[in-house]
């Protein structure tokens, strides 16, 4: 299978899934599924831009539709909680209500401009996850960067490790491809590296990284500007926003601190959440999980989909989330997704 098939394969295995969910939650089926309740991933919350190629429309929902999923998750009998409340919560049995807490990744200024005045309508506390390159401009977003260079361009030379090639990319199918065939070289090869090549062809295109940056991540000033909400939280997402599980130790331990203490630095107190980049199988381990906890924080996220039990306190570094995810902006899908059974569907295909 292509890889662009296998996507297309998993995806409309997780929207069957999610049909699927839907209709159990009619049948009454879903309460025993949803655990004690579920953290979820956001990224961008922006007004939909229409654009043909669009690789990163799963990192982005609509504010109305954060609206919709509040709503939804209101009437599921879902309590709004901070995720520091987590570690409290889960040592105490359960009440029977299940919680939502709900984080975003990144720091992308919409949080503050679109998804702050949903979450105020709704009182649900939010947790922003902050990496320190990103906010102190030291460091760039390669996805951002890739995604505008495709865009812009037809026809790309690079060289993945076999020489100097020359990439057609003239429709948005071939975009497509080339944008999964750099992610996949930079997931197997020195992650900085990769990073500083692809910028390095972007600057030569007259693309500014450090602008794409600037657009989209909060200043230090803004990240205090919505840490003043009192539903809102800060917590620490390294500072390189590399695939820890591909770092030595110490390294791991320093992206850890650094990007703790960069924090602690905006809110006067130090963070208790940290959240992995990337946050899946490949790009996070227990050995790292393990590292989260002697760091100290008190609880740690990954992307790994999944609702959260009482068995969880034993692995309050290495939590799931559940992504709210740009490619299923449907209100019947909330519920399901809320129980995690459409990733039972979906979790053995691609
Ligand atoms: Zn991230």
């Amino acid at each position: 299978m292509t890889a662009s098939f296998r996507r297309l394969a998993k995806r409309t295995a997780i929207t069957s899934g999610l049909e699927a969910a839907n209709l159990l939650r009619a049948a009454g089926v879903m309460r025993s599924a949803r655990g004690r309740g579920a953290i979820f991933t956001l990224h961008h919350v922006r007004p939909h831009e229409e654009a043909g190629f669009a690789p990163n429309a799963h990192l982005e929902i609509t504010p109305e539709f954060l609206d919709l999923v509040l709503d939804r998750l209101k009437s599921d009998g879902y309590r709004f909680v901070a995720l520091d409340e987590l570690p409290a919560l889960l040592s105490r049995s359960g009440s029977g209500q299940p919680f939502a807490a709900f984080t975003l990744d990144d720091g992308y200024r919409n949080n503050l401009v679109y998804a702050l005045p949903i979450f105020e309508k709704h009182e649900a506390p939010f947790t922003v996850f902050v990496a320190k390159g990103l906010a102190e401009r030291t460091h760039t977003i390669w996805w951002e960067t890739l995604a505008a260079l495709l865009r812009k361009e037809e026809r790309l030379g690079f060289d993945f490790g076999n020489g100097h090639e020359m990439l057609d990319i003239a429709t948005v199918a071939t975009k497509e491809r080339a944008f999964a065939r750099f992610a996949s070289h930079l997931h197997r090869h020195d992650e900085s590296a990769i990073v500083g090549a692809i910028d390095l062809m972007a600057r030569k295109h007259e693309i500014d990284p450090g602008e794409i940056v600037d657009d989209l991540v909060m200043t230090p000033a803004e990240l205090n500007l919505l840490e003043a909400s009192p539903l809102a939280s800060l917590g620490a997402h390294t500072i390189s926003h590399r695939a820890i599980s591909r770092l030595p130790d110490q390294e791991v331990r320093d992206e850890m601190e650094a990007s703790r203490d960069y924090v602690a630095m905006i809110t006067g107190a130090r963070p208790g959440a940290f959240a992995y980049p990337y946050g899946t199988r490949e790009a996070v381990t227990q050995r790292q999980a393990a590292i989260a906890r002697e760091v100290g924080f008190d609880i740690a996220v990954t992307t790994q989909p999944g609702v959260v039990t009482s068995h969880s306190i034993d692995s309050i570094t290495y939590l799931p989330r559940l992504s709210v995810n740009g490619l299923y902006q449907k209100v019947r899908y909330v519920s399901g997704l809320a129980s995690g059974i459409p990733f039972r569907f979906a979790s053995n295909r691609g």
